[in-house]
């Protein structure tokens, strides 16, 4: 049963991916998303049934387009990958931390992990929007910023259904205001990183992501995302500076790494701050 889930989780990532490439590239060119359809960018034809299954078109259309016979990107197949394996982890998260006895908690399971996964899949978009364009999009980070907020408050009420009788859970140290709190000062450091180096490093969509981090995963998971986004940025960074052969003026795009962070940091955050208490 849990194995057809996983398929399930899988195979609904690859869809989310799909989902994520086709928003890259109509937030990049100003396209509608919802009235018009999935078509080849260079010879424009609208793409039919079999050119939109996620991975499998990519091999059965052998990375052409099937009307003109321009080469596929890539980017299609690995960030459909990419998505259906984070779906997967948040089944393997949700179910390594729960008991499964009926099929409603396979259910409940099911409904965690796709959100979750869903979660995941922003910071995939970020991520690819970073490497892609060296910017954050506004258009994307804002809204989604509000609905974190938002989302917050209603895991607040929820957690404390009486919220009058509840202040001190208010302010307890899960909750919405620390979450804020920690999102503030998660920006207003990137902020002075930005100051200080002139903008060199970092810039404005990233302090906005750093503030999002906040929100979504409490201050203890934001300080390790950003400790594990600069490692990684560093290591990523030089990796990047031997590959072009030169360091000086290469713009290394944090998001994604931020994004990793973020990653890491809501699967392995809480335990990795036990390991730390201990020693
Ligand atoms: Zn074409």
């Amino acid at each position: 049963m849990i194995i057809i889930l996983y398929i399930f989780l899988f195979l609904f990532g690859t869809a989310i991916g799909s989902f994520i490439n086709a928003f890259e590239y109509r937030l990049r060119n100003k396209i509608n998303f919802v009235t018009k359809r999935s078509a080849c960018p260079k010879c424009k034809h609208e793409l039919g049934v079999l050119d939109l299954i996620p991975l499998l078109s990519f091999v059965l259309i052998r990375g052409k387009c099937r009307y003109c016979g321009t080469k596929v990107s890539y980017q299609y197949p690995i960030v459909e990958f990419l998505a259906g394996m984070l779906f997967l982890i948040s089944g393997w998260y949700v179910s390594s931390r729960m008991h499964i006895y009926s099929v409603s908690d396979l259910f409940y399971l099911f409904s965690i992990a796709i959100l979750i996964g869903l979660m995941f899949s922003l910071f995939l978009f970020f991520a690819l929007y970073d490497v892609k364009h060296k910017i954050i999009p506004n258009k994307v980070v804002i809204p989604v910023i509000i609905i974190a907020i938002i989302s917050n408050m209603i895991v607040a009420a929820v957690m404390h259904l009486n919220l009058f009788s509840s202040v001190w859970l208010i302010i307890g140290e899960f909750s919405i205001l620390w979450n804020i709190l920690s999102a503030i000062l998660g920006a207003l450091f990137i902020a002075a990183i930005i100051i200080v180096t002139k903008g060199k490093g970092m810039g404005g969509g990233d302090m906005k992501l750093v503030f999002l981090m906040g929100l979504i995963l409490g201050w203890k998971n934001l300080i390790f995302a950003m400790y594990a986004a600069v490692i990684l940025g560093s290591v990523g960074g030089l990796m990047w500076g031997a590959f072009a052969g030169r360091i000086k003026g290469l713009k290394i795009p944090f998001g994604l790494f931020l994004s990793l962070g973020t990653i890491i940091a809501f699967l392995f955050g809480e335990d990795v701050w036990e390991w730390f208490w201990i020693i």
